[in-house]
């Protein structure tokens, strides 16, 4: 079986960037500590248990960021690459809270252009996933800013123009045509700007470019640009695909009359997690 890691693949500039950061105010005497991780830095447990071991604290669990907020009460708060609402950098501050902002660029360009185009009177589609904490940051910003998750959403949508359209940052390239095609049918004059950033955009095209029997992403579940290579492989590549936290969940079932095997992995997967599935494979293909 031969067995083929796609490139690029792993940590974007992004998670690099916030995983540094965190790293640099733990070693940092000056920096005021417990430092906590207001939800998880990026999506990957096996991060977050190897920052835990440094004495980074966490919170999170299936609370907002402004109620996680109350599990504090002294030291620095880092807000994690997806970014936060304005109305939690209010909070801490009111808390007396340190505060390190490891939101990555990218999901600033997004809340930029938003704010821009709502001191100019626009409503806001935003289209993103419910739940996800780069839309919960987003959606704080404003009343007017309205989220969509699927075609249904749109039907279902009454706002008023002038409209500014745009977007969380790791959603699928194909899945999200259909939603833009979807607003400009029932808000033609709407402002669309697509924002999936250019880590998501690359490493679902090398997907869809492939030639393999099976792939396999490495990656947390709740990992949104994961979870999207997975769908992107199976459903508009086309190619039989698993997304695997470790090679624990590796099935040699999986490998049965599969000639070719593609390994890729999400923009939070640290390389050596990656790494260890591939060495299970190979130990399968034997
Ligand atoms: S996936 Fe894109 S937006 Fe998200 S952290 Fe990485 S570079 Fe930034």
């Amino acid at each position: 079986m031969e067995i083929k890691k796609l490139s690029p693949q792993g940590y974007c500039g992004g998670v690099k960037r916030a995983l540094k950061i965190i790293i640099d105010a733990q070693n940092n005497p000056s920096i005021k500590k417990p430092i906590y991780m207001l939800g998880n830095i990026i999506h990957n447990k096996s991060v977050i248990k190897k920052l835990n071991e440094l004495g980074i604290k966490s919170v999170d669990g299936k609370k907002n960021r402004l109620e996680l907020l109350d599990e504090i009460e002294s030291g620095t708060v880092v807000i994690s690459a997806h970014g936060a609402s304005p109305d939690v950098f209010k909070k801490a501050k009111k808390k007396g809270l340190n505060i390190i902002d490891a939101t990555c660029p990218n999901v600033y360009v997004v809340h930029n252009n938003i704010k821009k185009y709502l001191n100019n009177d626009f409503n806001i589609i935003y289209i993103g996933t419910k739940g996800h904490p780069e839309a919960e940051g987003v959606l704080g910003i404003s009343s007017k800013i309205f989220l969509v998750s699927n075609l249904d959403d749109i039907e279902n949508l009454k706002i008023a123009e002038p409209i500014y359209v745009t977007n969380q940052t790791t959603l699928s390239v194909y899945d999200i045509k259909d939603i833009f095609n979807a607003i400009k049918i029932k808000y033609s004059n709407a402002i669309i700007e697509d924002k999936i950033c250019n880590a998501t955009t690359l490493r679902q095209k090398v997907i869809m470019n492939q030639k393999a029997d099976l792939c396999i992403v490495v990656g947390d579940k709740t990992s949104s640009n994961s979870f999207k290579l997975q769908q992107v492989c199976q459903n508009n590549a086309h190619i039989k695909s698993y997304l695997v936290e470790n090679e624990t969940e590796l099935d040699d079932n999986w490998f049965k009359n599969v000639n070719t095997v593609s390994i890729t992995s999400g923009a939070s997967t640290p390389p050596e997690v990656t790494q260890a599935v591939i060495e299970k494979i190979k130990m399968i293909s034997k």
